[in-house]
């Protein structure tokens, strides 16, 4: 007889209920929407059948922002109104970005926290919520085509993004009522959409050259696990200016003759659309009119536009060598990813295989490959797979750590671990009664706190009163999924606990991260020293002060002039030194001074053991002995 199989309580006995979940590219310059659908990762459309949403939104009109080509078409009248490449200003104070908001005309306000806004026509609005309107609608256009709501999505950040630049991407998916699943990031997207993850193995680059950045990575992948290796690049080369080249040479044919904003924007857009078409063509007319009251054409061959765009693509390479090099490999790369519109130039493809001698993978469409990979991974992550043992990791890019006395570093979760982790360390007090801690939790590689950068203060309070160095305060740092950072601490004699989920007031360049990976290493020994002084300045402080309150409590009644001078004369000496830079002369004279205050210390030991002792009834200590 066949045995039936009967469902649980409450479980469904259908078969495994596929979920909708979605990938999607936030790009500075596009945005796209993927989901997985009868086991291939395909993007979603709009109606018109177009793949790609501009990354722009104009606010012109209060009631209804524009996003996407609309917008873009309202770029030339409306230019302080239509906001185009903010992924840039993501989760950055209006400080640090200033420099870019001038180049692209907008009117910035400083925010909560100094961060960045854009004021508008209808008001002023956070980079979070312009990318939540672009964001919108692609969870409409997904709504609409997989005919129900959204289970789960992954996003994609760049490789560099840091903690508040991630948190403020998923601040901008939680505006529109998107679960974000998980963050991820660029290269490692595009990798999982060629399939890399399936090896066993493997260094990948993942060269990605958009229409206004260009972004180097080197991923190792090992046990299913993609490392970031290395990130570089140049936030400020990308196809505009491959556009901006071939608008100046245009120009040049023509007699250089002055135009109006109107006229050059339109000779711009001839030429990129002049660019992609050279991607196919070996030559082109570029199509003059609206630029030159007379009209007409010029004709651009491939040959032209290469050496015009020569310089740049080089730019692209030394900054590839760089990359390498901070890898620090030692075997060579396996792999090269191309992503991004701008790596269909033929130039650009022939340049990079030839620098990494070998052919790049160019298979999948650069625009689209990163919303694929992100796709492939939330399907996965919603439970469509039930073999889906792939769950890809990432790390964090600097480490992370607490500020501890003398302004010293102690790294908590050092840079390039994989994420998800949490890592916990026990400090304690450094000074007798103290309540309260003050937690100052910071990110960088350089052993000193002014060095690093500061990420956010907290307070434990609660401590019961102790002698110095006998609370336990138990310090973890938890890293989710998406590289979000919360720091609890928690006192463990009490349990008194406080905790605080990081949410930065900026963000860093990738830049500014590099610069404070290479002023790491430049400092290495300068800091070591730094380190070992401050390190000893507070052992010399401590025991200054354990003895200031020892022989104020027994000093008269234990010890006899003479031996009190034999450790206050020491004492001033060491005040003193503590105030300069001498290293090695605060440690003798610490070593000494612990030496000499040493019978001091064993005739109170003594005296506080009579003394508990006395306290005791003859009864107590006749309990005492029975136990
Ligand atoms: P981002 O990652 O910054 O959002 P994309 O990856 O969408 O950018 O790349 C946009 C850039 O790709 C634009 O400069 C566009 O002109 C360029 N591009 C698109 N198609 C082609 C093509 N066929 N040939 C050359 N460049 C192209
Ligand atoms: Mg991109």
């Amino acid at each position: 007889m066949a045995l039936l199989n009967i469902a649980e309580p409450g479980q469904s006995p259908l078969p495994h209920q596929i979920k909708r979940a979605i990938g999607i590219d936030l790009g500075t310059t596009n945005s796209l929407v993927a989901t997985v659908r009868a086991g291939s990762a395909a993007i979603l459309p709009d109606e018109k059948g177009v793949m790609m949403l501009p990354s722009v939104v104009n606010y012109t009109d209060a009631q209804m922002p524009r996003v996407g080509a609309g917008a873009l078409a309202l770029a030339a009248q409306h230019p302080a109104d239509t906001l185009m490449s903010v992924k840039r200003f993501m989760g950055r104070g209006s400080r640090d970005a200033i420099g870019d908001a001038q180049r692209s005309h907008y009117r910035l306000a400083e925010g909560e926290e100094g961060l960045v806004r854009f004021m508008t026509s209808s008001g002023e609005r956070s980079p979070v919520e312009v990318s939540a309107d672009i964001l919108r609608v692609l969870h409409k256009r997904a709504l609409a085509t997989l005919g129900g709501e959204i289970d789960g999505a992954v996003i994609t950040v760049p490789a560099y993004f840091d903690e508040p630049q991630r948190q403020a991407t998923k601040d901008a998916a939680t505006l529109v009522g998107l679960r974000v699943l998980r963050l991820m990031n660029e290269p490692t997207a595009a990798a999982v959409a060629y399939g890399l993850d399936s090896a066993e193995q493997g260094v990948i680059a993942v060269y990605d050259l958009g229409g206004g950045t260009f972004d180097i990575s080197i991923l190792r992948l090992h046990k299913g696990v993609f490392e970031v290796l290395a990130t570089g690049g140049d936030t400020a080369l990308g196809g505009d200016d491959l556009d901006a080249a071939l608008a100046e040479w245009v120009l040049q044919q023509c007699g250089s003759p002055s135009l109006a904003p109107g006229q050059y924007r339109q000779l711009q857009a001839a030429a990129r659309a002049a660019k992609e078409r050279l991607s196919d063509e070996v030559a082109v007319d570029l199509d003059l009119t609206g630029v030159l009251p007379s009209g007409g054409a010029v004709r651009v061959t491939r040959e032209d536009f290469e050496s015009l765009i020569q310089p740049l693509v080089k730019r692209t390479l030394g900054a590839c060598r760089r990359c390498l090099r901070d890898a620090e490999l030692d075997a060579g790369i396996d792999n090269i990813v191309m992503v991004g519109g701008s790596t269909r130039v033929p130039l650009v493809r022939e340049a990079v295989a030839e620098f990494f001698q070998r052919p790049p993978l160019v298979d999948i469409d650069p625009d689209q490959v990163v919303a694929l990979g992100a796709a492939i991974q939330a399907d996965i992550l919603v439970g469509n797979r039930p073999d889906g043992d792939l769950l890809l990791l990432d790390v964090i890019p600097l480490s992370l750590g607490i500020e501890t006395m003398g302004g010293l570093v102690e790294k908590i979760v050092p840079r390039n671990t994989t994420i998800p982790v949490s890592r916990a360390q026990e400090f304690t007090t450094y000074k007798d009664g103290q309540t309260a801690l003050a937690i100052h939790i910071v990110q960088g590689e350089r052993e000193m706190v002014s060095d690093c950068r500061s990420l956010a203060h907290f307070e434990l309070r609660g401590i019961p009163p102790m002698v110095a160095g006998a609370a336990r305060i138990k310090v973890t740092f938890q890293v989710d999924a998406d590289g979000l950072l919360n720091v609890s601490a928690c006192e463990e004699i009490t349990g008194s606990q406080t905790s605080v989920t990081i949410k930065p007031s900026f963000g860093l360049t990738d830049d500014e991260i590099t610069t404070m990976l290479q002023a790491s290493f430049s400092h290495a020994v300068e800091d070591k020293l730094a380190r070992q002084l401050a390190e000893q300045r507070l052992a010399g402080w401590q025991l200054l002060e354990g003895l200031k309150s020892a022989l104020a409590a027994d000093g008269e009644a234990l010890l006899s002039e003479e031996d009190r001078e034999a450790i206050t004369v020491p004492m001033t000496e060491l005040r003193a030194l503590l105030e300069g830079q001498d290293t090695d002369a605060i440690r003798t004279l610490t070593e000494r001074l612990g030496r000499q205050s040493e019978t001091f210390a064993s005739r109170r030991m003594d005296k506080s053991i009579r003394e508990a002792l006395a306290g005791m009834s003859l009864d107590a200590l006749d309990d005492e002995v029975m136990q």
